[in-house]
């Protein structure tokens, strides 16, 4: 129904995007969406499958870059509102190659914000539409030992993702600002759950342990970050995306600040814990597989948020522990590697 007011998300074949579509039309069956992506390594319709049905999902395989592209859909849809997560998300791949990331997530992002400001200014729409975009606490920089990011600590990015993000950050304020715009942005602490790419801290510890190889931790495993479950993340948007206040920024925190090394070791005990686990080689212990390596290059050492903004004015707050968040995303690898042995007998 191309009348009908409809949610534009980028980025919903991802990680975090495809865990907030399943989230928002399991909270509002009746209404509809799109999911704009383009579908790179990262990105997989499986995420969504049980979606595909449905008469208000639509998936259009697409590049937010593409300017004809998203100026077509705006103006073939009754566009509502944007959630905006599209990104190249890896930080070792924009070390290796910053273009594409500058590429989808500084310039796809202004074409986006450039598409929505022109049909909603024509409708008379602008300062109602919200424009909500999907931002990381990295772009605040890194932390000694104490203290934690605030909405007003400066940008200051020191990896291409991170700048990349910072860039896009900016021109989105520029467009509250300039033009009027009801934009909103929320900066995350690092997610973890199902659904994840592989290429990340938690499911590359979780795959290489059911693997039984080498589990890589990076220098000497004590760097820190604050661990946020997607389903809490995705509450705390749905919560910011209708209640939070135009050109306003939210952080959201996990308040689970733990070392690489024993998000390692926890994971490993919960695995060895579980019974049911068949790996192609017998182990003693899954920690026996935890292997140290040449760190990142310009490594973060501690990411944290302070999300008190988002507690006390939305009454948002993470309800998962780290321990259970874990046990669900362990259980959702290892149905998923269960499913690959299978798939490998037949
Ligand atoms: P992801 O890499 O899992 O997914 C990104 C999705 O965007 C993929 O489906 C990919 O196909 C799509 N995409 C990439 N380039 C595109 C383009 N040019 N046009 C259309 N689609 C494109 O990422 P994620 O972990 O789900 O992250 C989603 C958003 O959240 C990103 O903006 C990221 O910066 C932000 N974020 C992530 C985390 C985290 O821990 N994962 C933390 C804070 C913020």
């Amino acid at each position: 129904n191309k009348q009908k007011p409809t949610l534009l998300v980028t980025g919903g074949a991802g990680f975090i995007g495809a865990n907030y579509i399943n989230y928002y039309l399991e909270k509002y069956p009746n209404m509809q969406l799109i999911n704009l992506d383009k579908l790179t390594y990262a990105g997989s319709r499986t995420n969504l499958q049980a979606l595909e049905s449905l008469e208000n999902y639509y998936f259009i395989q697409g590049d937010i870059a593409d300017e004809k592209l998203v100026n077509t859909i705006f103006s073939m849809f009754n566009v509502s509102g944007v959630i905006h997560f599209a990104a190249e998300s890896h930080v070792d791949r924009s070390i290796k190659n910053a273009k594409e990331f500058v590429k989808t997530n500084t310039l796809g992002t202004m074409i986006l914000l450039q598409a929505a400001r022109s049909a909603w200014e024509k409708e008379g729409t602008l300062t109602k539409k919200r424009f909500h975009h999907i931002s990381t606490d990295e772009v605040y920089g890194s932390l000694g030992e104490d203290g934690k990011f605030h909405e007003e600590t400066p940008y200051d990015p020191r990896n291409p993702y991170s700048a990349s993000k910072a860039s896009a950050n900016m021109l989105v304020k520029s467009f509250g600002h300039t033009y009027g715009m009801n934009v909103v942005i929320s900066s995350s602490s690092n997610n973890y759950g199902p659904k994840q790419h592989e290429e990340k801290l938690i499911p590359t510890i979780i795959s290489n342990a059911l693997r039984g190889e080498e589990i890589p931790i990076y220098g000497d495993g004590q760097n820190i970050r604050d661990w946020l479950y997607v389903e809490d993340h995705c509450r705390a948007l749905d919560t910011i995306y209708h209640y939070g206040k135009a050109f306003e920024t939210y952080n959201i925190g996990g308040g689970n600040e733990k070392v690489n090394m024993d998000i390692a070791v926890k994971i490993c005990e919960i695995l060895d814990h579980m019974q049911a686990v068949k790996t192609p080689r017998s182990l003693d212990s899954f920690k026996n597989l935890i292997t140290f390596t040449t760190d990142r290059k310009g490594h973060d050492r501690r990411y944290a948020v302070d999300d008190t903004k988002l507690r006390e004015s939305l009454g948002w707050k993470p309800i998962e522990s780290l321990e259970s968040g874990l046990k669900k995303t362990i259980d959702w690898y290892v149905a998923q590697w269960d499913q690959t042995l299978q798939k490998s007998r037949l």
